[in-house]
């Protein structure tokens, strides 16, 4: 489908060009929203070029406005994992949509999700539902605070818990002294508490906690990364948090938004072994409607009000549409274990396939496989943190992002996020995809200006 678009040039002519209708859309959004989007890793512009506007979506394919079909690698960034449009979700958004969309009331469908939860990750005691991941990130540190009665936070550089100020901190060149916002409009004042450490390496962390003895009140971070693209903790890492958590009485929050739910029923948590004190929910657990959680002890989860003194609160937290879908997902998954099997298995059949074409057409790469999250860097380097993530050539991604895409894939707009597999993509789409990447690496390879 073709658009017109009439413009008026500088010099006031009117030019006539033709679109399509992402094109023609992105247009449009520009003259209404900030960037056309409203969440900056839509804009495309780690890969440049235009967008894609989406209308449906089934299982692993999603439609874009101009009837173009795409296996989906994307699934919104994680929720997908049963697929777009998964029946039951639908029908249980349709059938609660009838009994209104919204009470601000307490409903029994807020005890099954509470209930489904604790038994799916069993040391969340007491979880309270809130409608973001970075709601549920923001909460959870004001929480170890109140606890605690401390003030610093310490982060990882390259961890990504949301947009709440405290988490827009960079570590800059004085990463073990003062952190530096890395946004306009975050505060010096909340940058002062907030102390970044490298991702992998245990004495970052000891020193910060060292220096800033009696103060630090909670360690937060991905338990595997998803947001610098995936990287797994390495063997000890997470034992080593648990340990230094416990000597320096901090609370160690783990940001489970994408890995929960996905990694293993029970999370990273529950795929390691190593237990938080709290954990952050978001993604998944509201079946692709806004839905974040954070929970975890009782002891610290007591401290919110009503019971306690630090306050939190939602107007549509617990919303009947969103419990309702976020049900339908997660006891899917809670009754069929045998979807994380072959979850496992089609993510290690497209990891291995993608490893000898990469290998085939002699490309440098690093790739992390932690179940069905997958990325490759395009680097020569071991990625195992944030400075080995960023030696990824991003000329070379976007070459080969596009040419993916012309060939009906549509992967994560960025190299710096990871795949998200999903229970719907078949042997024949993952093998259309290693297909896919056979004719677009040699092609990316020659466009490439050294
Ligand atoms: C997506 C994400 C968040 C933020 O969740 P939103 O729902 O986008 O606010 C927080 N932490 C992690 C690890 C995430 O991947």
């Amino acid at each position: 489908m073709c658009y017109n678009l009439v413009l008026k040039t500088q010099d006031s002519r009117l030019i006539t060009m033709l679109l399509n209708k992402s094109e023609y859309l992105f247009k449009q959004a520009q003259q209404f929203i900030p960037g056309g989007v409203n969440s900056p890793a839509r804009a495309f512009k780690s890969v440049g070029g235009i967008p894609v506007f989406f209308k449906k979506a089934k299982g692993s394919i999603i439609t874009d406005e101009d009837g173009n079909q795409f296996i989906d690698y994307v699934g919104s960034w994680g929720p997908m994992i049963l697929g777009h449009a998964f029946p039951a979700v639908v029908k249980a958004v349709q059938d609660a949509s009838f009994n209104s969309t919204s009470f601000g009331a307490p409903t029994e469908l807020e005890i099954k999700m509470a209930e489904l939860v604790q038994q799916m990750v069993p040391n969340v005691e007491r979880v309270r539902m809130v409608n973001s991941g970075t709601e549920a990130c923001m909460s959870a540190i004001r929480v170890a605070r109140g606890y605690t009665g401390k003030e610093k936070i310490i982060k990882f550089e390259g961890n990504y818990h949301g947009h709440a100020d405290s988490f827009l901190i960079q570590a800059g060149s004085g990463a073990l002294t003062l952190g530096k916002p890395s946004s306009p409009g975050v505060t010096k004042g909340t940058a002062k508490d907030t102390l970044n450490a490298d991702y992998n390496d245990l004495d970052s962390v000891e020193k910060l906690l060292k220096k800033n003895k009696g103060k630090v009140a909670a360690i937060i971070l991905e338990p595997v990364v998803g947001n610098m693209g995936c990287i797994p903790p390495l063997p000890g890492f997470l034992e080593g948090l648990r340990k230094l958590c416990d000597e320096h009485e901090a609370v160690l929050i783990f940001d489970e938004v994408m890995t929960g739910f996905r990694l293993a029923r029970g999370g990273a948590q529950e795929r390691f072994d190593v237990w938080a004190d709290l954990v952050t929910f978001g993604k998944i657990i509201g079946g692709g409607l806004p839905v974040g959680a954070f929970g975890g002890k009782k002891e610290i989860m007591d401290v919110i009000a009503p019971v306690g003194p630090v306050y939190q609160a939602g107007t549509l937290s617990g919303n009947p549409l969103a419990m309702s879908a976020g049900l339908a997902q997660l006891s899917t998954l809670e009754n069929h274990p045998e979807y994380y099997v072959e979850l496992e298995e089609k993510s290690d059949y497209l990891a291995k396939g993608l490893q000898h074409v990469l290998n085939q057409h002699g490309i440098d790469y690093h790739m992390n496989r932690e179940g069905s999250m997958i990325s490759i860097f395009f680097t020569k380097d071991k990625v195992t943190g944030f400075k080995t993530a960023n030696t990824t050539d991003q000329q070379f991604f976007r070459l080969f992002f596009h040419e993916m895409l012309k060939r009906g894939i549509y992967l994560p707009p960025s190299p710096f996020e990871s795949w998200f597999l999903a229970t719907t993509l078949t042997t024949a789409m993952l093998d259309k995809t290693l297909e896919a990447a056979e004719d677009a690496l040699p092609i990316a390879k020659s466009l490439y200006k050294k």
